[in-house]
């Protein structure tokens, strides 16, 4: 079933814990949530509008009539809560607001779409009908999943509103996701960052962007979320007495011009501070921009640009500015709509402050994104630039069906969730391209057919090779040659769908006609040992050489790849090729040993999922988990059962895309095995430091060093340690020892297989 409906799935009453109003009350909450929302929306209503909400108020709350959500309320408060968010904090309208109420009622009750054709006509039915079907769309297997990404993505270059609303709807969700089982919140929680969050930064949805990720934390990274949350709080009025001293000077010089402006400082999101403690390896007390400066201005549409760098230079007056952080996105929005001035300058005391400048309409874009942008049907002569991103939407879309669906969806996150950059062609024509995009890329852009003919390109008249990383604001020459053509080592540095989608298909093109060779030397092959050239024989062979279509098999064969002397071993039945039994092959030595050592030991995971049974399964190489570790397990194809950490850096991508695939696992409490794990340490080179570390962990904790290399320069050492642990709790222990050691600076768990 779908996750919306798993989200929001329906108890009795007399399940619930927390909620207990008697029916009179529950009457009076939902009337309250219905005025509230109608007040909303009042400077909105046209006439006949008021009447057309409470209709569409009346249907949901009959359609939604004996349900409950998991917290106990009755379920018509999801859909209240949902238009609530749209007409509040989204800027949408009464169109919207009809189909926020309705949006569970096709899904989960005996509404059709029929019926809401027929009350509110063709507009309303196909917004409910696009939500209705993105509902559909994480919980399915994954090739199925893409399909149905597409189709949201079609929906969406349709009319806008349907995610828009969608995502309302997912951050009531997230907002509300404390009442679900432990499992359904981190699947939630990850689809989130995964997908929602993104896109709602792609809509220029800053406050909603922001939510999406501090909630989800919550959820994946409970600990550091409370720990971050925790210290902003103690640091608040330090914080407070810092911003108010660097506004001061500023505020006096702002009134002196008479211009209408608001200034304060603003703390950066939980999630966005972790990031760059993670990013940057350091401690939330060397984040230096907790917070930012906000000056918003109220200024007429004819003055807004000039009196935005009117304030940036009063402000590096004051304060020097560091020169590469200056953000102009006034002169050249972002494609969301995103327009201010960015500056760092350094503030009392040392320490770089960001000063973001914005008028009181670019703020309203900022929090609003889309819906304050973008014109409902109102005849918008200029070319939107959310028409040209929704046009590369439907250019990529509109191409080959792509096989691979997990890499589907990450192109498609690539090419156009993430950040742009503009560049110029060589007349002046901009071009918008997603960060990281490459020269080819820009070709790709250009045409397919200078994409596929590109062989170099000037970069401001320099020549740079295709694989050259392009930055805002170059100027690109390409250069062709006629006898070029795309090559499989392209895929390596193409990061936008469209160059990929031309590469891939052009190299399918060539294999094509190497393959023709194969088919051709496989038919007389079969013919000469007594073999038919069927279908049948043909998947055969595919099967026993595990390739992954006859397109691999017949290029294999014309290739040299594959030798079919073996054939004649075959015995031959008919006319048809009787194989012998595909060999087993074993997974990997050492997850293989890894995996008798400790099924010997007894399991010490209890498998929550299915069956309680004992499970084979395997720790995954990408996190090294160890007991006392969060974990989840992850059915593979081939491997078994992974155990992966829930905060692997894989684990948002896998449980986002195979949720299916995801069971709850726990470790059991076992003394007896150790778990390889890495630390990585960074300090002041001493001598004698390499003596204090190893005196630590082996004489004091009596660990056991699997692996320990130190490097030095400068005066600082980067090491990393390999050592078995019994569980998290003595992990920590070695840590937090470590850390206490003199000139030690930092000390992290490794992630990643990296450290050799
Ligand atoms: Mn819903």
């Amino acid at each position: 079933m779908a996750v919306e409906q798993n989200i929001t799935e329906t108890t009795t009453a007399s399940n619930t814990l927390k909620y207990n109003l008697t029916p009179e009350q529950e009457k009076k909450e939902i009337l309250r949530h219905y005025r509230s929302l109608l007040r909303s929306l009042r400077p909105k209503l046209k006439k006949g509008d008021r009447e057309l909400v409470r209709i569409a108020f009346k249907i949901a709350a009959e359609a939604h009539k004996t349900m409950r959500r998991k917290s106990g309320e009755p379920y018509l408060l999801h859909p209240l809560a949902v238009a609530m968010i749209c007409v509040e904090e989204i800027g949408l309208g009464v169109r919207s607001t009809i189909c926020a109420l309705l949006h569970d009622t096709v899904e989960d009750t005996d509404v059709t779409l029929n019926d809401i054709q027929v009350e509110f006509g063709e507009e309303i039915a196909k917004i409910v009908d696009g939500l209705t079907k993105i509902s559909n769309v994480m919980d399915t297997n994954t090739s199925q999943q893409a399909e149905n990404f597409k189709k949201i993505l079609l929906t969406l270059t349709d009319d806008p509103r349907v995610i828009l609303i969608k995502l309302a709807d997912r951050l009531h969700n997230m907002r509300t996701l404390d009442s679900m089982k432990k499992e359904k919140q981190l699947k939630i929680a990850s689809e989130t960052v995964w997908v929602y969050a993104p896109l709602a930064h792609r809509m220029g949805l800053y406050g909603i962007k922001t939510e999406l990720e501090d909630l989800s934390m919550k959820y994946l990274e409970p600990e550091a979320y409370k720990d971050i949350a925790k210290k902003l709080a103690e640091t608040k009025r330090e914080r407070s007495r810092y911003i108010n001293e660097f506004i001061r000077p500023l505020k006096e010089k702002l009134e002196g011009t008479g211009f209408n402006f608001e200034i304060y400082g603003r703390p950066k999101s939980i999630h966005s501070i972790w990031n760059k403690i993670k990013k940057k390896s350091v401690t939330f007390e060397e984040v230096y921009d907790l917070f930012a400066i906000r000056i918003i201005l109220d200024a007429p549409s004819e003055q807004e640009k000039e009196q935005c760098w009117k304030v940036y230079s009063m402000i590096t007056d004051a304060y020097n500015p560091s020169p590469e952080r200056l953000r102009d996105w006034l002169s050249n929005p972002k494609s969301n709509g995103y327009e201010a001035l960015h500056t760092t300058v350094m503030g009392p005391q040392g320490k770089w402050v960001e000063v973001q400048i914005r008028t009181k309409r670019m703020n309203e874009i900022a929090e609003r994104g889309l819906a304050a942008h973008y014109k409902y049907k109102e005849g918008h002569s200029e070319e939107d630039r959310f028409d040209k991103w929704f046009g590369q939407i439907r250019e990529v879309l509109a191409q080959e069906d792509n096989d691979d669906s997990v890499n589907f969806l990450q192109d498609f996150k690539t090419s156009f969730l993430t950040e742009e950059i503009y560049v110029y062609t060589p007349k002046g024509e901009v071009k918008m391209l997603p960060k990281g995009s490459t020269a080819l890329d820009f070709a790709f852009a250009v045409h397919s057919e200078v994409g596929s003919h590109c062989i170099g390109a000037k970069v401001h008249h320099k020549l740079v090779p295709i694989s050259h990383k392009l930055r805002s604001g170059d100027q690109i020459e390409i250069i062709t040659s006629s006898k070029q053509k795309p090559s499989e080592d392209w895929l390596g540095f193409v990061v936008t769908a469209k160059a990929k989608n031309k590469i891939k298909d052009s190299l399918k093109e060539d294999k094509r006609k190497v393959a023709e060779d194969g088919k051709y030397f496989l038919q007389r092959k079969l013919e000469a040992v007594g073999a038919a050239y069927s279908q049948a024989n043909i998947e055969e062979l595919v099967g026993f050489y595990k390739y992954n279509s006859q397109l691999d098999l017949f290029f294999a064969i014309a290739t040299k790849a594959l030798d079919l002397k073996e054939i004649k071993d075959f015995s031959i039945i008919g006319d048809r090729l009787e194989l012998p039994k595909p060999k087993v092959t074993t997974t990997s030595e050492t997850v293989f040993d890894q995996q008798k050592q400790l099924s010997k030991k007894d399991s010490e995971l209890i498998i929550f999922g299915e069956s309680s049974d004992k499970i084979m399964y395997s720790l995954a190489k990408c996190c090294n988990p160890i007991p006392g570790d969060a974990v989840f397990g992850f059915v593979s194809t081939g491997k078994g059962l992974m155990i992966h950490r829930t905060n692997c850096p894989n684990a948002t991508q896998l449980m986002a895309n195979y949720g299916h695939r995801v069971v709850k696992t726990k470790w059991a409490k076992n003394k007896e095995i150790s778990f390889l794990t890495g630390l990585r340490i960074i300090g002041v080179d001493d001598v004698g430091v390499i003596n204090k570390i190893t005196n630590v962990i082996s004489g004091e904790l009596k660990i056991n060093i699997a692996a320990l290399t130190i490097e030095s320069g400068d005066g600082i050492f980067q090491g990393t340690i390999k050592v078995f642990v019994h569980d998290k709790e003595e992990l920590e222990e070695l840590v937090t020892r470590l850390k206490s050691l003199y000139g030690i600076q930092n000390v992290d768990r490794l992630d990643m297989d990296t450290a050799k």
